[in-house]
Protein backbone atom coordinates (compact mmCIF):
# COMPACT_ATOMS: atom_id res chain seq x y z
CA UNK A 1 0.00 0.00 0.00
CA UNK A 2 1.67 3.33 -0.81
CA UNK A 3 1.70 6.03 1.18
CA UNK A 4 -0.92 8.98 0.09
CA UNK A 5 1.23 11.60 1.20
CA UNK A 6 5.33 10.27 0.64
CA UNK A 7 7.94 13.07 2.32
CA UNK A 8 10.70 12.06 0.50
CA UNK A 9 8.85 13.16 -2.52
CA UNK A 10 9.66 16.79 -0.93
CA UNK A 11 8.09 19.55 -3.33
CA UNK A 12 5.12 17.58 -4.57
CA UNK A 13 4.56 16.38 -1.06
CA UNK A 14 4.32 19.91 0.72
CA UNK A 15 2.40 20.90 -2.73
CA UNK A 16 -0.36 18.10 -2.14
CA UNK A 17 -0.39 18.79 2.22
CA UNK A 18 -0.66 22.37 1.39
CA UNK A 19 -4.32 21.14 -0.19
CA UNK A 20 -4.92 19.60 3.20
CA UNK A 21 -7.91 21.18 5.64
CA UNK A 22 -6.42 22.63 8.33
CA UNK A 23 -2.90 23.58 6.38
CA UNK A 24 -1.89 26.50 8.17
CA UNK A 25 -1.61 28.73 5.09
CA UNK A 26 1.04 31.42 4.71
CA UNK A 27 3.39 29.94 7.15
CA UNK A 28 6.85 29.19 6.50
CA UNK A 29 8.29 25.85 6.09
CA UNK A 30 11.99 25.82 6.50
CA UNK A 31 11.59 22.15 6.35
CA UNK A 32 12.43 21.23 2.06
CA UNK A 33 15.02 18.37 2.12
CA UNK A 34 13.82 15.36 2.92
CA UNK A 35 16.29 12.04 1.73
CA UNK A 36 14.68 8.83 2.91
CA UNK A 37 16.76 6.15 0.73
CA UNK A 38 19.63 3.74 0.58
CA UNK A 39 23.03 5.06 0.91
CA UNK A 40 21.57 8.74 1.97
CA UNK A 41 25.06 8.87 4.39
CA UNK A 42 26.95 9.51 1.20
CA UNK A 43 24.68 12.52 -0.15
CA UNK A 44 25.20 14.03 2.81
CA UNK A 45 26.77 17.20 0.63
CA UNK A 46 23.96 17.47 -1.92
CA UNK A 47 21.57 18.26 1.19
CA UNK A 48 23.39 20.56 3.33
CA UNK A 49 24.27 22.54 -0.16
CA UNK A 50 20.33 22.40 -0.89
CA UNK A 51 19.82 24.46 2.25
CA UNK A 52 22.41 26.89 1.37
CA UNK A 53 25.17 25.69 3.75
CA UNK A 54 28.61 27.14 1.43
CA UNK A 55 31.53 25.02 1.60
CA UNK A 56 33.53 28.06 3.88
CA UNK A 57 31.18 27.51 6.21
CA UNK A 58 31.79 25.36 9.53
CA UNK A 59 29.76 23.09 10.84
CA UNK A 60 28.85 22.60 14.47
CA UNK A 61 28.34 18.44 14.90
CA UNK A 62 26.21 17.68 17.55
CA UNK A 63 26.30 14.18 19.01
CA UNK A 64 26.16 12.22 22.44
CA UNK A 65 28.43 9.52 23.49
CA UNK A 66 26.45 6.32 22.29
CA UNK A 67 28.63 4.05 20.16
CA UNK A 68 26.75 3.69 16.53
CA UNK A 69 27.56 1.12 13.99
CA UNK A 70 26.98 1.27 10.41
CA UNK A 71 27.54 -2.21 8.68
CA UNK A 72 31.55 -2.74 10.09
CA UNK A 73 31.83 1.14 10.30
CA UNK A 74 31.59 3.68 12.84
CA UNK A 75 28.53 5.46 12.33
CA UNK A 76 30.11 8.96 13.83
CA UNK A 77 33.19 8.72 12.78
CA UNK A 78 31.79 7.95 9.26
CA UNK A 79 29.40 10.58 8.77
CA UNK A 80 32.80 12.85 9.91
CA UNK A 81 34.27 11.76 7.83
CA UNK A 82 31.53 12.55 4.52
CA UNK A 83 31.64 15.56 5.59
CA UNK A 84 35.51 16.38 5.88
CA UNK A 85 35.54 14.99 2.97
CA UNK A 86 33.10 16.96 1.01
CA UNK A 87 35.71 19.82 2.15
CA UNK A 88 34.05 21.06 5.34
CA UNK A 89 35.95 21.97 8.59
CA UNK A 90 33.58 20.36 11.16
CA UNK A 91 33.93 20.81 15.05
CA UNK A 92 31.97 18.53 17.34
CA UNK A 93 29.84 19.71 20.19
CA UNK A 94 29.47 16.31 22.86
CA UNK A 95 26.88 15.59 24.95
CA UNK A 96 27.58 13.93 27.95
CA UNK A 97 25.00 11.91 30.45
CA UNK A 98 23.71 13.06 33.26
CA UNK A 99 24.19 10.41 36.75
CA UNK A 100 21.47 8.25 35.35
CA UNK A 101 23.39 7.34 31.99
CA UNK A 102 21.35 8.99 29.98
CA UNK A 103 21.18 12.26 28.15
CA UNK A 104 17.89 13.92 28.05
CA UNK A 105 16.66 17.15 26.64
CA UNK A 106 17.17 19.69 29.65
CA UNK A 107 18.19 23.50 29.38
CA UNK A 108 21.75 22.71 30.31
CA UNK A 109 22.55 20.52 27.64
CA UNK A 110 20.63 23.20 25.05
CA UNK A 111 22.59 25.95 26.49
CA UNK A 112 26.04 23.82 25.96
CA UNK A 113 24.67 23.72 22.28
CA UNK A 114 24.14 27.57 22.24
CA UNK A 115 27.13 28.55 23.60
CA UNK A 116 28.94 26.65 20.49
CA UNK A 117 26.68 28.69 18.19
CA UNK A 118 27.81 31.62 15.66
CA UNK A 119 25.87 32.93 13.04
CA UNK A 120 28.15 31.91 10.40
CA UNK A 121 27.85 28.15 11.30
CA UNK A 122 25.42 25.55 10.36
CA UNK A 123 24.49 22.42 12.64
CA UNK A 124 24.15 18.70 11.99
CA UNK A 125 22.93 16.63 14.57
CA UNK A 126 23.48 12.98 14.47
CA UNK A 127 21.55 11.29 17.26
CA UNK A 128 17.82 10.10 18.01
CA UNK A 129 15.32 11.89 19.67
CA UNK A 130 17.22 13.46 22.62
CA UNK A 131 19.57 14.50 20.56
CA UNK A 132 17.64 16.12 17.74
CA UNK A 133 15.46 17.65 20.25
CA UNK A 134 18.82 19.48 22.20
CA UNK A 135 20.00 20.51 18.81
CA UNK A 136 17.21 21.91 17.70
CA UNK A 137 15.94 23.87 20.01
CA UNK A 138 19.66 25.17 20.95
CA UNK A 139 19.44 26.50 17.29
CA UNK A 140 15.93 27.54 18.00
CA UNK A 141 17.32 29.80 20.92
CA UNK A 142 20.00 31.19 18.99
CA UNK A 143 17.58 31.99 15.76
CA UNK A 144 15.74 34.01 18.22
CA UNK A 145 18.30 36.08 20.32
CA UNK A 146 20.38 36.64 16.95
CA UNK A 147 17.63 37.41 14.58
CA UNK A 148 18.90 35.06 12.17
CA UNK A 149 18.05 31.31 10.70
CA UNK A 150 21.21 28.90 11.22
CA UNK A 151 20.79 26.21 8.07
CA UNK A 152 20.24 22.77 10.40
CA UNK A 153 20.25 18.88 9.66
CA UNK A 154 18.99 16.31 11.46
CA UNK A 155 20.76 12.79 10.50
CA UNK A 156 18.43 10.82 12.21
CA UNK A 157 20.06 7.63 13.65
CA UNK A 158 17.08 5.28 14.47
CA UNK A 159 13.40 4.68 13.51
CA UNK A 160 12.42 5.46 17.54
CA UNK A 161 10.15 8.58 18.08
CA UNK A 162 7.55 10.56 16.04
CA UNK A 163 10.09 13.82 16.79
CA UNK A 164 12.95 14.34 14.34
CA UNK A 165 10.94 16.77 11.90
CA UNK A 166 8.77 18.56 15.00
CA UNK A 167 9.04 22.02 15.31
CA UNK A 168 8.31 21.44 19.15
CA UNK A 169 10.95 20.35 21.70
CA UNK A 170 10.06 17.86 24.83
CA UNK A 171 12.29 19.99 27.71
CA UNK A 172 12.55 19.04 31.42
CA UNK A 173 11.60 22.11 33.67
CA UNK A 174 11.73 21.68 37.36
CA UNK A 175 11.77 17.88 36.88
CA UNK A 176 8.25 18.24 34.51
CA UNK A 177 8.48 17.42 31.20
CA UNK A 178 6.67 20.84 28.76
CA UNK A 179 6.44 20.91 25.56
CA UNK A 180 8.73 23.71 24.62
CA UNK A 181 7.63 25.85 21.12
CA UNK A 182 10.63 25.31 18.51
CA UNK A 183 12.16 25.01 14.88
CA UNK A 184 12.01 22.92 11.91
CA UNK A 185 14.99 21.04 10.66
CA UNK A 186 15.91 22.23 7.31
CA UNK A 187 16.99 19.03 5.88
CA UNK A 188 16.55 15.62 7.32
CA UNK A 189 18.58 12.44 6.27
CA UNK A 190 17.05 8.86 6.59
CA UNK A 191 20.23 6.58 5.50
CA UNK A 192 18.04 3.24 5.55
CA UNK A 193 21.27 1.24 6.47
CA UNK A 194 21.73 3.46 9.59
CA UNK A 195 18.28 2.93 10.69
CA UNK A 196 18.17 -1.09 9.64
CA UNK A 197 21.48 -1.12 11.79
CA UNK A 198 20.34 0.77 15.21
CA UNK A 199 19.20 -1.38 18.45
CA UNK A 200 16.33 -3.37 17.43
CA UNK A 201 14.53 -2.09 20.48
CA UNK A 202 14.97 1.48 19.19
CA UNK A 203 12.97 0.51 16.18
CA UNK A 204 10.40 -1.45 18.51
CA UNK A 205 9.90 1.94 20.36
CA UNK A 206 9.28 3.96 16.77
CA UNK A 207 6.38 1.66 16.05
CA UNK A 208 5.54 1.89 19.74
CA UNK A 209 5.48 6.08 19.40
CA UNK A 210 3.02 5.71 16.45
CA UNK A 211 0.44 3.63 17.93
CA UNK A 212 -0.18 6.69 20.13
CA UNK A 213 -2.64 7.85 17.77
CA UNK A 214 -4.96 5.16 18.76
CA UNK A 215 -5.66 7.15 22.03
CA UNK A 216 -4.41 10.85 20.98
CA UNK A 217 -6.35 11.33 17.89
CA UNK A 218 -9.13 10.33 20.15
CA UNK A 219 -8.63 12.42 23.15
CA UNK A 220 -8.10 15.06 20.44
CA UNK A 221 -11.53 14.71 19.16
CA UNK A 222 -13.23 14.48 22.40
CA UNK A 223 -11.03 17.57 23.47
CA UNK A 224 -12.68 19.66 20.69
CA UNK A 225 -16.24 18.66 21.17
CA UNK A 226 -16.26 19.44 24.67
CA UNK A 227 -15.34 22.87 23.58
CA UNK A 228 -11.69 22.25 25.48
CA UNK A 229 -9.06 22.31 22.47
CA UNK A 230 -10.21 24.35 19.01
CA UNK A 231 -6.85 23.55 17.43
CA UNK A 232 -8.71 20.38 16.28
CA UNK A 233 -7.92 19.91 12.44
CA UNK A 234 -8.55 16.51 10.22
CA UNK A 235 -4.92 16.97 8.86
CA UNK A 236 -3.07 14.96 11.09
CA UNK A 237 -5.17 11.81 10.55
CA UNK A 238 -5.75 12.67 6.75
CA UNK A 239 -1.58 13.02 6.58
CA UNK A 240 -0.80 9.55 8.43
CA UNK A 241 -3.84 7.72 6.46
CA UNK A 242 -4.36 4.02 7.94
CA UNK A 243 -1.53 3.49 10.21
CA UNK A 244 -2.76 0.14 11.92
CA UNK A 245 -2.76 -1.17 8.50
CA UNK A 246 0.61 -0.05 7.34
CA UNK A 247 2.10 -1.44 10.48
CA UNK A 248 0.05 -5.05 10.31
CA UNK A 249 1.37 -5.38 6.74
CA UNK A 250 4.77 -4.33 7.60
CA UNK A 251 4.87 -5.81 10.89
CA UNK A 252 7.13 -8.91 9.83
CA UNK A 253 9.43 -6.48 7.30
CA UNK A 254 9.69 -4.51 10.03
CA UNK A 255 10.73 -7.26 12.48
CA UNK A 256 13.67 -8.30 9.97
CA UNK A 257 14.63 -4.86 9.46
CA UNK A 258 13.93 -4.57 5.80
CA UNK A 259 14.99 -1.44 4.46
CA UNK A 260 12.06 -1.15 2.80
CA UNK A 261 10.25 -1.41 5.62
CA UNK A 262 12.73 1.27 7.65
CA UNK A 263 11.82 3.25 5.17
CA UNK A 264 8.07 2.83 5.32
CA UNK A 265 8.71 3.43 8.95
CA UNK A 266 10.58 6.30 8.60
CA UNK A 267 8.00 8.42 6.47
CA UNK A 268 5.03 7.44 9.12
CA UNK A 269 7.46 8.60 11.73
CA UNK A 270 8.15 11.74 9.76
CA UNK A 271 4.68 12.32 8.60
CA UNK A 272 3.60 12.31 12.35
CA UNK A 273 6.53 14.70 13.33
CA UNK A 274 5.16 17.09 10.34
CA UNK A 275 1.59 16.08 11.79
CA UNK A 276 2.42 17.81 15.00
CA UNK A 277 4.30 20.64 13.65
CA UNK A 278 1.15 21.60 11.52
CA UNK A 279 -1.26 21.76 14.28
CA UNK A 280 1.28 23.36 16.66
CA UNK A 281 0.49 21.31 19.40
CA UNK A 282 1.54 17.75 20.14
CA UNK A 283 -1.89 16.43 20.57
CA UNK A 284 -3.02 14.34 17.42
CA UNK A 285 0.03 12.31 18.72
CA UNK A 286 0.23 13.26 22.56
CA UNK A 287 -2.88 12.17 24.89
CA UNK A 288 -3.44 10.30 27.71
CA UNK A 289 -1.11 7.27 26.78
CA UNK A 290 1.74 10.07 26.84
CA UNK A 291 0.82 11.78 30.00
CA UNK A 292 0.68 7.86 31.48
CA UNK A 293 4.04 7.41 30.28
CA UNK A 294 5.23 11.11 31.60
CA UNK A 295 4.30 10.45 34.71
CA UNK A 296 5.69 6.66 35.00
CA UNK A 297 9.58 8.92 33.78
CA UNK A 298 8.90 11.12 37.00
CA UNK A 299 8.75 8.50 39.06
CA UNK A 300 11.84 6.90 37.83
CA UNK A 301 13.75 10.04 37.51
CA UNK A 302 12.48 10.76 41.17
CA UNK A 303 14.13 7.48 42.40
CA UNK A 304 17.05 8.07 39.80
CA UNK A 305 16.73 5.57 38.02
CA UNK A 306 16.95 5.30 34.04
CA UNK A 307 14.00 6.19 31.93
CA UNK A 308 12.69 3.30 30.00
CA UNK A 309 12.59 3.54 25.72
CA UNK A 310 10.18 6.02 25.43
CA UNK A 311 8.37 4.67 22.36
CA UNK A 312 8.12 1.31 24.04
CA UNK A 313 6.64 3.00 27.67
CA UNK A 314 3.97 4.88 24.90
CA UNK A 315 2.68 1.54 23.56
CA UNK A 316 1.75 -0.31 26.74
CA UNK A 317 0.81 3.37 28.07
CA UNK A 318 -1.71 3.07 24.93
CA UNK A 319 -2.99 -0.41 25.41
CA UNK A 320 -4.15 1.10 29.19
CA UNK A 321 -5.49 4.09 27.52
CA UNK A 322 -7.57 2.00 24.64
CA UNK A 323 -8.81 -0.08 27.61
CA UNK A 324 -10.14 3.13 29.09
CA UNK A 325 -11.54 4.22 26.06
CA UNK A 326 -13.69 0.87 25.54
CA UNK A 327 -14.89 1.42 29.27
CA UNK A 328 -15.90 4.78 28.74
CA UNK A 329 -17.76 3.96 25.51
CA UNK A 330 -19.34 0.86 26.65
CA UNK A 331 -20.73 2.88 29.90
CA UNK A 332 -21.26 6.64 29.67
CA UNK A 333 -24.39 7.62 30.43
CA UNK A 334 -25.28 11.27 29.64
CA UNK A 335 -28.28 10.73 31.33
CA UNK A 336 -27.26 9.29 34.54
CA UNK A 337 -24.53 12.30 34.69
CA UNK A 338 -25.38 14.95 37.75
CA UNK A 339 -23.31 18.15 35.88
CA UNK A 340 -23.08 19.89 39.00
CA UNK A 341 -20.93 17.84 40.36
CA UNK A 342 -18.45 17.68 37.40
CA UNK A 343 -16.62 20.94 38.65
CA UNK A 344 -14.32 20.28 41.61
CA UNK A 345 -13.09 23.13 43.41
CA UNK A 346 -9.70 24.66 42.64
CA UNK A 347 -8.61 24.88 46.16
CA UNK A 348 -9.29 20.54 46.49
CA UNK A 349 -7.26 20.00 43.80
CA UNK A 350 -4.34 22.31 44.35
CA UNK A 351 -3.88 20.41 47.96
CA UNK A 352 -5.09 17.19 46.01
CA UNK A 353 -2.12 17.83 43.29
CA UNK A 354 1.06 19.01 46.20
CA UNK A 355 -0.36 15.66 48.49
CA UNK A 356 -0.02 13.43 45.45
CA UNK A 357 3.51 14.60 44.23
CA UNK A 358 5.01 15.23 47.16
CA UNK A 359 6.50 11.24 47.93
CA UNK A 360 8.31 12.28 44.48
CA UNK A 361 9.42 15.71 45.59
CA UNK A 362 9.17 16.87 49.09
CA UNK A 363 10.27 20.27 48.21
CA UNK A 364 6.53 20.58 46.20
CA UNK A 365 8.26 22.06 43.51
CA UNK A 366 6.68 19.12 40.73
CA UNK A 367 3.70 19.50 42.35
CA UNK A 368 3.55 22.97 42.41
CA UNK A 369 4.57 22.71 38.37
CA UNK A 370 1.88 20.28 38.12
CA UNK A 371 -0.70 22.43 39.63
CA UNK A 372 0.11 25.80 37.43
CA UNK A 373 -0.49 23.94 34.41
CA UNK A 374 -3.46 21.63 35.67
CA UNK A 375 -5.20 24.65 37.13
CA UNK A 376 -5.18 26.32 33.44
CA UNK A 377 -7.07 23.03 32.20
CA UNK A 378 -9.98 23.50 35.13
CA UNK A 379 -10.53 27.01 34.39
CA UNK A 380 -11.09 26.29 31.03
CA UNK A 381 -13.59 23.37 31.88
CA UNK A 382 -15.68 25.82 34.25
CA UNK A 383 -15.87 28.12 31.16
CA UNK A 384 -16.88 25.68 28.42
CA UNK A 385 -20.43 24.60 30.08
CA UNK A 386 -22.15 25.71 27.12
CA UNK A 387 -19.51 22.84 24.89
CA UNK A 388 -19.87 20.51 27.44
CA UNK A 389 -24.22 20.76 27.49
CA UNK A 390 -24.16 20.18 23.79
CA UNK A 391 -21.77 17.39 23.99
CA UNK A 392 -23.99 15.70 26.37
CA UNK A 393 -26.87 16.06 23.81
CA UNK A 394 -25.20 15.13 20.89
CA UNK A 395 -23.35 12.28 22.56
CA UNK A 396 -24.86 9.53 20.40
CA UNK A 397 -23.33 10.89 17.05
CA UNK A 398 -20.00 11.67 18.72
CA UNK A 399 -19.47 7.97 20.23
CA UNK A 400 -18.44 6.71 17.18
CA UNK A 401 -16.85 9.25 15.77
CA UNK A 402 -14.81 9.04 18.81
CA UNK A 403 -14.99 4.75 18.41
CA UNK A 404 -13.68 5.36 15.21
CA UNK A 405 -10.28 6.91 16.53
CA UNK A 406 -9.64 4.04 19.03
CA UNK A 407 -9.00 0.25 18.41
CA UNK A 408 -9.63 -2.40 20.80
CA UNK A 409 -6.62 -3.18 23.57
CA UNK A 410 -5.72 -6.19 22.64
CA UNK A 411 -5.36 -4.81 18.45
CA UNK A 412 -2.90 -2.81 19.96
CA UNK A 413 -1.06 -5.37 21.93
CA UNK A 414 -0.89 -7.89 19.19
CA UNK A 415 0.32 -5.20 16.76
CA UNK A 416 3.52 -4.43 18.86
CA UNK A 417 4.13 -7.64 19.66
CA UNK A 418 4.02 -8.34 15.77
CA UNK A 419 7.20 -6.22 15.46
CA UNK A 420 8.71 -7.89 18.61
CA UNK A 421 7.33 -5.50 21.21
CA UNK A 422 6.53 -6.22 24.82
CA UNK A 423 3.10 -6.21 26.09
CA UNK A 424 3.58 -6.00 29.75
CA UNK A 425 5.26 -3.54 31.90
CA UNK A 426 7.34 -6.01 33.92
CA UNK A 427 9.01 -6.20 30.59
CA UNK A 428 10.03 -2.71 30.26
CA UNK A 429 13.85 -1.85 31.43
CA UNK A 430 13.53 -0.83 34.17
CA UNK A 431 10.52 -2.93 34.91
CA UNK A 432 7.51 -1.26 36.69
CA UNK A 433 5.39 -2.77 39.19
CA UNK A 434 1.25 -1.87 39.27
CA UNK A 435 1.73 0.41 41.64
CA UNK A 436 3.96 2.58 39.97
CA UNK A 437 1.66 2.21 36.97
CA UNK A 438 -1.18 2.78 38.81
CA UNK A 439 -0.02 5.94 40.17
CA UNK A 440 0.32 6.91 36.99
CA UNK A 441 -2.34 5.69 35.39
CA UNK A 442 -4.38 7.73 37.81
CA UNK A 443 -2.56 11.00 38.15
CA UNK A 444 -1.12 11.72 35.33
CA UNK A 445 -4.08 14.04 33.93
CA UNK A 446 -2.79 16.31 37.06
CA UNK A 447 0.80 17.04 35.13
CA UNK A 448 -0.87 18.65 32.16
CA UNK A 449 -3.04 21.51 31.08
CA UNK A 450 -4.01 19.10 27.78
CA UNK A 451 -7.34 17.30 28.07
CA UNK A 452 -7.32 13.85 27.89
CA UNK A 453 -9.96 10.68 28.43
CA UNK A 454 -8.24 10.52 32.18
CA UNK A 455 -9.59 14.22 32.79
CA UNK A 456 -13.35 12.94 32.25
CA UNK A 457 -13.19 9.83 35.10
CA UNK A 458 -12.09 12.63 37.59
CA UNK A 459 -14.88 15.40 36.93
CA UNK A 460 -17.37 12.34 36.40
CA UNK A 461 -16.41 11.21 39.43
CA UNK A 462 -16.05 7.58 38.49
CA UNK A 463 -15.30 4.95 40.89
CA UNK A 464 -11.21 5.03 39.35
CA UNK A 465 -9.84 2.19 41.61
CA UNK A 466 -12.55 0.03 40.23
CA UNK A 467 -11.87 1.72 36.46
CA UNK A 468 -7.88 1.08 36.92
CA UNK A 469 -8.53 -2.84 38.26
CA UNK A 470 -10.59 -3.36 35.32
CA UNK A 471 -7.93 -1.78 32.92
CA UNK A 472 -5.22 -3.90 34.30
CA UNK A 473 -6.95 -6.98 34.38
CA UNK A 474 -8.10 -6.56 30.70
CA UNK A 475 -4.47 -5.88 29.54
CA UNK A 476 -1.97 -7.05 31.97
CA UNK A 477 -3.22 -10.75 32.89
CA UNK A 478 -3.10 -13.62 30.83
CA UNK A 479 -6.49 -14.09 29.90
CA UNK A 480 -6.93 -10.64 27.76
CA UNK A 481 -10.57 -10.83 26.34
ZN1 LIG B 1 6.10 10.25 21.84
Amino acid sequence: MPLAYDPAENERFWEKVRQLPGFPQGEEICLRYMLIESNAIYRLKEALTYIGVRDDQPLLAVMDTTPMRRGEDDLKALVLAVLQHAGWEVETCVLEPDSSGQVHTDMPHILQVKERLSPEKAVVSVGSGVVTDIAKHACYLFDQEQGTHLPYLVYQTANSVSAYTSNMAPTLIEGVKRTLASRYPDALICDLETLRDAPREMTIAGVGDLLAVFVSMADWYLAYRLGMDETYTPLPELLMGPVDELLIQNAEEIRNGSLEAMALLAKLITLGGIAMSLSHATAPLSGFEHIVSHTLDLQNEARGKSLALHGTQIALATVLGAAAYRIFLEQFDPHQLNCESCYPEPEKMHRFILQTFHPLDPTNRAGEECWSDYRIKLEKWHTVKESFSNFLLQWDEIRPEVAKRTRPPQQIRSMFAAVGGPTRFSELEPPFEEVEVRFAFLNAPLIRKRFTIGDLFIWFNWDREALWRKVWETTQTNHVR
